[in-house]
């Protein structure tokens, strides 16, 4: 399973503790906003996998927050769920029409909550809820974050096993090196792009170790990708 960070943005501290309770109980970790400006900020400096917004908040509402995070360029896919006590269908609507990804109405259940978050959380990555990846060969046990070679046991670093989490996730797409950069190092750290090419060649080396074809494929002026599995 991925790690996954939940921020929840909400003023009252009861419905804060209810929610932050929940939630870790899950597993996933949990960052708090208690108003708008903060919710903004935590969006763009911590990147969270999802947003729980609450609608009525000290500053900022939480339609306007949502609205403000779709128009980011680096919150604009962030998953959102809108919380609120109405539950009129028009406000069920403006909530959507300002991007969020789904609505919890006030009073909900925990199931109900979890459910939602796991459906979103779904929807917006493909390796949710999985705990292996595999292909040409090549298994990543993400739970005990182990990686397999035609069962034999291949030992990775950190970086070079994120590397290759993020490659064998989309076998054969193309990543540039400011793409793993971000997916791999994250957008806040200032990394140049040959240090991509240098744990590239540490991956390959270790995948390489006991024989078998190169799986990485190096694309000119393009980046790098898992190759097509050659019969
Ligand atoms: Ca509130």
């Amino acid at each position: 399973m991925l790690d996954i960070s939940v921020l929840i943005v909400e003023d009252e501290p009861p419905l804060v503790e209810l929610l932050r309770y929940n939630i870790e109980k899950e597993g996933f970790g949990v960052q708090i906003a208690t108003d708008g400006e903060k919710a903004l900020l935590l969006a763009s400096e911590n990147e969270p996998d999802l947003v729980i917004l609450d609608w009525m908040l000290p500053d900022i509402s939480g339609i306007d927050v949502c609205r403000r995070l779709r128009a980011r360029k680096e919150t604009k896919s962030l998953p959102i769920i809108m919380l609120t006590a109405r539950g009129e269908e028009r406000d069920k609507v403006s909530g959507l029409d300002a991007g969020a990804d789904d609505y919890i109405v006030k009073p909900f259940s925990p199931s109900e909550l979890i459910a939602r978050i796991h459906a979103v959380l779904r929807r917006s990555n493909p390796n949710f809820g999985i705990d292996q990846l595999a292909y040409g060969g090549i298994v990543l046990d993400l739970i005990a974050h182990k990686v397999f070679r035609d069962g034999k046991s291949i030992h990775l670093g950190p970086t070079e096993y994120r590397l290759l989490q993020v490659l064998i996730a989309h076998p054969t797409r193309v990543f540039s090196r400011e793409q793993l950069l971000d997916q791999v190092w994250g957008r806040d750290i200032y990394v140049e792009e040959r240090t991509v090419d240098v744990h590239i060649r540490r991956l390959r080396e270790a995948l390489n170790e006991f024989g078998g074809y190169d799986l990485i494929r190096t694309v000119r002026r393009g980046g790098y990708a898992i190759d097509v599995v050659k019969n």
